[in-house]
């Protein structure tokens, strides 16, 4: 299932978040979206995920718009985290994929395999509020995985982790796409786009700055003043 942007522009009042954005991301593939602070990632996710409209251009998946209707095939790691801090993992997700459509069982048994994955089954029946910042993360991963989405959008999944939480998820994202997941994903971090895509796009204050092959943007980044920040 291809995603398909089309001339995409997002203005905030007399402010262009997004300026014209236009790329094909490939299925079953990991594409990522390199930029800085402000640089329009997550208004483009937003964008993708039918959570914010567009001002000018087209967004479709599979030659299709994309709306509610198939909001059960993606997944979503939003920037800002929100887990119930006073809920237990396992009620926390059972929660989450109640939404999702998900009965217990599978939600349960799902959840089990993550954990078991990620070498932490115990925190099954742990607060939220008791993890640390990066098993919080894990369980907000599992949390937008856990009803197999086709599609997966992780906004910034690696900001603020050490590095054991970083290679774990890493881990986890490249086994999912070797499941036939397509996944997109954002980072401030050259090493982490590098690692992961076999294409990507640069923003810069809302403009791409260029996309495509990994190796082609490479040799074209090193062309252009762009600062990318690391985090
Ligand atoms: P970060 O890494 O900081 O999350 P980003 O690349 O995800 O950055 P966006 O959050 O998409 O960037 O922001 C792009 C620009 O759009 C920024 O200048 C931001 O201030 C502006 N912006 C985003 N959302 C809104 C909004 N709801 N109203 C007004 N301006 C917004």
């Amino acid at each position: 299932m291809t995603l398909k942007l089309t001339n995409v522009t997002k203005r905030f009042g007399s402010a262009t978040a997004v300026d014209n954005l236009s790329l094909e991301i490939p299925e079953k593939q990991i594409f990522g979206f390199l930029g800085a602070n402000g640089a329009g990632k997550t208004t483009t996710f937003r964008m993708i995920l039918g959570l914010m409209d567009l001002t000018e251009g087209s967004i479709s998946w599979n030659d299709d718009s994309i709306n509610y209707s198939k909001s059960h095939l993606i997944g979503y790691l939003p920037e800002e985290r929100g887990l119930y801090p006073k809920l237990t993992v396992k009620d926390q997700l059972v929660y989450l994929g109640r939404l999702r459509g998900m009965q217990k069982n599978d939600i349960i048994s799902e959840m089990d395999a993550w954990l078991e994955k990620f070498h932490v089954p115990e925190y099954r029946d742990k607060k939220v509020e008791e993890l640390s910042k990066g098993n919080q993360q894990k369980i907000q991963f599992i949390s937008a995985v856990i009803h197999k989405p086709k599609l997966l959008i992780l906004d910034e999944p690696f900001s603020g982790l050490d590095p054991v939480n970083v290679e774990q998820l890493k881990k986890a994202v490249v086994e999912l796409k070797e499941a036939g997941t397509s996944i997109v994903f954002s980072s401030h971090r050259m090493e982490h786009v590098e690692e992961l895509c076999e294409h990507l796009c640069i923003l810069h204050h809302g403009t791409p700055v260029v996309h495509g092959g990994l190796k082609e943007v490479k040799r074209s980044f090193g062309k252009k003043n762009v600062v990318v920040r690391a985090d």
